[in-house]
């Protein structure tokens, strides 16, 4: 096949005016982009769009926000099997756990100790932990530690206990809600193609299973956060199109307040014959800095404004000490 002729740098350039002004990019354009300009290129207009969202305060300073948070898994367990998960245990395996709660309460401690006010609740898909099990786990925490914001659940997880218990997302997303779950992390996004899905996590919530969750805690005037899994088997056009799939979302529900990219050498498979092994020989550190340079592009301005907002809303009471970004 005949390489590429290079992109239009006059056309790469009014795509990249459009996109600063706030511009909403179709899929092609945005490919044009990311395929055409180069990596600082690519973060200058990155950091552009990020100024126009978030400028810069009286004072001439940027500010730039985080959230100390802990990751808190209550199961490995899953029966999902993903190809790239390090993590996960099968029922009976040797090292397989669900945590006791005084572990729990431990390091629900040590995260208020450090000043810490977020856990990202999350964790495999175990075939006996139902609703309600997890329901006493967040009234429990929530009377023990008020404090303590409760980011769990991602929405394959949510598709699991609907499947289990054989009863729709949005009663599941009721329940947890009721006892105290605060926000849903975008874990297990991925890559929202099919294609993709059925390569690295074939048993996973399919892409309208994800987004279905999404929307219904959305209607529930929940919040979340939302991820893009790359360099496994995907193509620069299937990440724009996961990126194109996160903006409508966004768009019919306002309620994604951050994407996080994920790469994924940094989850191997446990027996090292995942996808992520083949991955980073192929993909190497090269595509990194756009893929994270790529959520901010394509998405339109009055929304990412909101959800950085939002995102302020909730951080700016935190202490100076940074542990983990969220
Ligand atoms: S990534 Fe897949 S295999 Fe790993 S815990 Fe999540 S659902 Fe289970």
């Amino acid at each position: 096949m005949a390489p590429a002729a290079p992109a239009d740098p006059i056309r790469l350039r009014d795509l990249a005016k459009k996109a600063t002004a706030g511009g909403v990019l179709s899929a092609d354009e945005a490919l044009l982009l990311y395929r055409g300009l180069d990596q600082p290129s690519l973060g200058l207009l990155a950091h552009d769009v990020r100024l126009r969202i978030n400028p810069p305060h009286a004072d001439g300073k940027v500010r730039v926000t985080y959230i100390v948070d802990r990751n808190l898994n209550p199961t490995n367990v899953c029966v999902t099997d993903c190809g790239f998960c390090a993590f996960y245990r099968s029922p009976g395996d040797a090292d397989a756990y669900v945590l006791p709660r005084e572990v729990i309460y431990q390091k629900v401690e040590e995260l208020i100790a450090k000043g810490g006010i977020q856990l990202l609740l999350q964790g495999g898909h175990h075939p006996r932990l139902d609703t309600r099990w997890f329901a006493d786990l967040f009234r429990d925490l929530k009377q023990r530690y008020p404090q303590a914001w409760i980011h769990g659940m991602s929405p394959p997880e949510i598709t699991h206990l609907s499947k289990l218990e054989k009863r729709p997302v949005r009663d599941v997303l009721l329940d947890l809600k009721a006892a105290g779950l605060d926000s849903i992390p975008g874990g297990g996004a991925e890559i929202l193609v099919e294609r993709v899905r059925k390569i690295i996590a074939p048993k996973k919530a399919t892409t309208p299973e994800w987004l279905e969750v999404y929307r219904q805690w959305a209607r529930l005037g929940g919040k979340g956060t939302a991820t893009m899994m790359f360099g496994h088997v995907e193509t620069d056009a299937e990440r724009i199109e996961h990126m194109t799939r996160i903006r409508e979302l966004q768009d019919e529900t306002g309620g994604v307040f951050t994407v996080h990219p994920v790469d994924v050498p940094a989850r191997e498979h446990r027996d090292g014959q995942g996808h992520a092994r083949r991955a980073r020989r192929a993909e190497g550190d090269r595509r990194r800095v756009p893929a994270h340079a790529q959520p901010r592009a394509p998405l339109p301005a009055e929304r990412a404004a909101r959800a950085v907002e939002l995102r302020h809303a909730r951080h700016e009471d935190l202490p100076d000490r940074a542990v983990d970004g969220c």
